[in-house]
């Protein structure tokens, strides 16, 4: 059988199958909801990329107490000589005193990842936990490490299970890695 998938033109073979990502969700879960008992934590999907880990993520962790809001980093330029400043958006008014755990796709350099966290820290949360589907510790450029990963892969390229390639192929249920890295 041809597993392989051609998107704009690059080549893709199945890499983390459905049954093994679901898997690996559910024990990541499982440490949330043991590390966050008796806590009514905050849940920060960043989209666009972890809106599928993250549903699947908040429902296994089964707490009831739990809230989620959908975050996005969005660029703009500064008025001044600042050039391009990122900010979040769609977070709530006021996260002092909640226990905010960050959902991303990917951690690949972990500059976003460790940006995110000191803009979320100046708001005063009681804590910030950060989980992650994927993690590439071979690309970092900070030293960051996610509290929770899913998998840890080589630094190659992946998409499906909410990731894309030009904003597309995000449905697969499968993971795909390129070939061509
Ligand atoms: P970082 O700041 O850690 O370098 O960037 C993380 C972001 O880069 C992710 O949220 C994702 O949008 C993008 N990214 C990094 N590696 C991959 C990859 O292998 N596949 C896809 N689709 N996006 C990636």
């Amino acid at each position: 059988m041809d597993n392989k998938l051609k998107v704009n033109g690059l080549t893709f073979v199945p890499f983390l199958r459905e049954e093994q990502i679901q898997e690996q969700v559910k024990r990541v879960a499982g440490e949330l909801r043991r590390d966050l008992e008796g806590k009514s934590p905050l849940f920060l999907c960043v989209l666009n990329g972890a809106f599928i880990f993250a549903a699947d993520l908040f429902r296994e962790a089964g707490i009831n107490d739990a809230e989620i809001a959908f975050v996005k980093y969005s660029s703009y330029q500064g008025t001044q000589s600042t050039g391009t400043v990122k900010q979040i958006i769609g977070l709530p008014e006021n996260i002092e005193g909640r226990d905010i755990v960050i959902i991303e796709d990917i951690v690949d350099t972990g500059l976003t990842a460790d940006r995110m966290i000191s803009d979320l820290k100046k708001r005063n949360p009681a804590s910030v936990r950060f989980a992650t589907l994927l993690h590439k510790p071979e690309s970092s450029k900070t030293g960051f490490v996610p509290d929770y990963v899913a998998f840890s892969i080589p630094p190659k390229f992946i998409i499906g299970y909410g990731l894309d390639l030009d904003g597309k192929v995000r449905n697969l249920r499968d993971i795909y890695v390129n070939t061509e890295d």
